[in-house]
């Protein structure tokens, strides 16, 4: 088949993976699917001052949990890998010298001393940071000043140098993004950026676009801070020959802070109080340990979902979707020009609405590791299933689990019967004292702990609304959970039995 859908998320594996980024990888995603296209994964790590051990495998493992796997990557490999830049190394030279050789790049050998010096020299109160670039080139140590004989004898001597593309100096690019519209650019105001480092690594630059091109990328979606570099690779595309493989680029909008005042950083979710970062994210160099959704009790679905919605809608005002169903609804059209912010209180919401529609079965292992953290073991799966079913409703995060479902494992400690201090009197003793002898046998019943309840109350001459928070605080140890029936049946006869005696003896 000719023109197959092949999109691609390319991340520099230099930290954790903020949200934006699986946003991105999303939208990707997204396309692919509902286009029965392809969805490949390159990892781009051509700066090795930058390399980050283990932020690869954490890219890979952010993608598994959201459910986003790439059909192509460096651990599945394809057909057009390797899909690690650094090890395409030796495939960018050639189109490097190729760009030199036709006019369109030159060799630069000018030392980071000499750089700066430049920088120093035509510094201005109008252009405070000079760059290397048409105005400046003819003032610089590169094969356009030096001539084709020095040129060759420096390369000869392995002299360090670098390629730069040759921006013209006046000249109009257009090119139709598919979230943005029309896009212009004028040359001159971006400088002659750096091709091929010293260390014969490409940049960024020449990478994507040689990549691009040898992968047959068709679209290309990526954050909107990359939209200055665009005429720079509109220039190598049309410079290297291949302008109409060209991929159609969509420039995602920017995630933005709560108060709309910029770009969202995880230092604002240090600050806030949210997590930025899909996953947990421990930085190798300093030991720092930022939180991810996932650790912060995130469900993938309701992440994915919340993401799909942060800058797309469908237009109906429908929230809620599966994957599968963002599959059919995503269209690019739909994409807003404009940044979206981000609301933790939303996510909260989107996650509690996933939590609340989710199977007992679906929420298990989450529940299971709730509980753990807390140093609660738990063996039976299926009482587990039946409390899951009981708090869900009141979980926003699955880490909530633990605080609204540990006393189904737990006693209370010194169950709190100050907190039934009002609704306490001694006559209501004997209520319990028989309570815990006529417990209904038959665990799970609710309707027969509340019916024995009830008629007790009756005899005893006592308020059912009176006797219910002093239960509730001899078997919760706080004024919070489901239905007290519910959980005294669940807790079955015998504990129940035991908890009420328990908060008797606090009380006496
Ligand atoms: N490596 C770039 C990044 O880290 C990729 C940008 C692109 O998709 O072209 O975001």
């Amino acid at each position: 088949m000719s023109n197959k859908i092949r999109v691609r998320f390319a991340p520099s594996p230099t930290g954790g993976l903020h949200l934006g980024g699986v946003r991105t990888v999303l939208y990707n995603y997204l396309f692919a699917r509902r286009h029965h296209g392809e969805f490949i994964l390159r990892i781009e790590d051509t700066d090795q001052s930058r390399f980050v051990p283990g932020a690869e495998e954490y890219i890979l493992d952010c993608l598994r949990w959201c459910g986003l796997m790439p059909d192509e990557s460096a651990l599945t490999g394809g057909p057009y890998g390797p899909y690690r830049q650094s090890e395409r190394k030796e495939m960018y030279r050639g189109y490097a010298e190729k760009l030199v050789a036709a006019g369109h790049a030159y060799y630069a050998f000018d030392t980071p001393a000499e750089l700066e010096e430049m920088r120093q020299r035509y510094r201005t109160a109008e252009n405070p940071s000079p760059q290397y670039d048409h105005r400046l080139r003819g003032a610089m140590k590169n094969s356009l000043t030096l001539g084709e004989k020095e040129t060759a004898r420096l390369i000869g001597e392995g002299i360090p140098h670098v390629i730069r593309i040759s921006m013209p100096a006046d000249q109009i690019l257009r090119f139709t993004d598919l979230v943005r519209g029309e896009v212009e650019f004028n040359t001159g105001t971006v400088d002659d950026k750096v091709l091929l480092k010293q260390d014969g690594m490409p940049t960024y630059h020449l990478a994507v676009v040689v990549d691009d091109y040898l992968m047959k990328i068709t679209h290309a979606f990526r954050g909107e801070e990359w939209l200055p570099s665009a005429p720079v690779h509109l220039l190598l595309w049309d410079y290297l020959g291949w302008k109409d493989s060209m991929p159609q680029w969509a420039h995602l909008p920017l995630i933005l802070k709560p108060d709309g005042n910029g770009k969202l950083s995880k230092r604002d979710g240090d600050r806030l109080g949210f997590p930025v970062f899909a996953m947990n994210w421990t930085d190798p160099k300093t030991g720092e340990l930022t939180t991810g959704f996932r650790e912060r009790g995130f469900l993938p679905e309701a992440f994915v979902n919340m993401l799909a919605l942060l800058g797309w809608n469908d237009g109906t005002g429908k929230e809620i979707f599966s994957l599968d169903e963002l599959v059919n609804a995503f269209s690019l059209d739909r994409v807003h020009k404009g940044g979206a912010r981000f609301d933790f209180e939303k996510a909260k919401w989107f996650n509690h609405e996933w939590i609340k529609a989710a199977t007992p079965e679906r929420l298990l292992p989450d529940v299971k590791a709730a509980l753990q953290q807390e140093g609660i073991d738990t063996n039976d799966d299926e009482y587990t299933k039946q409390v899951i079913v009981l708090v869900k409703d009141r979980c926003t995060f699955t880490t909530d689990f633990a605080t609204q479902a540990g006393f189904f494992y737990r006693a209370p400690e010194q169950p709190d019967m100050q907190a039934a201090a009002g609704k306490w009197s001694p006559e209501k003793t004997g209520f319990f004292r028989e309570l815990a002898d006529s417990l209904p046998p038959a665990a799970g019943d609710a309707a027969a702990v509340e019916q024995v309840f009830k008629e007790l109350a009756a005899k005893h001459g006592l308020k059912v609304g009176e006797l219910q928070l002093p239960f509730r605080l001899m078997l919760v140890g706080g004024k919070f959970g489901p239905a007290v029936f519910e959980i005294a049946a669940l807790l079955g006869a015998a504990e129940t039995g035991r908890r009420i005696s328990r908060g008797l003896q606090a009380l006496a």
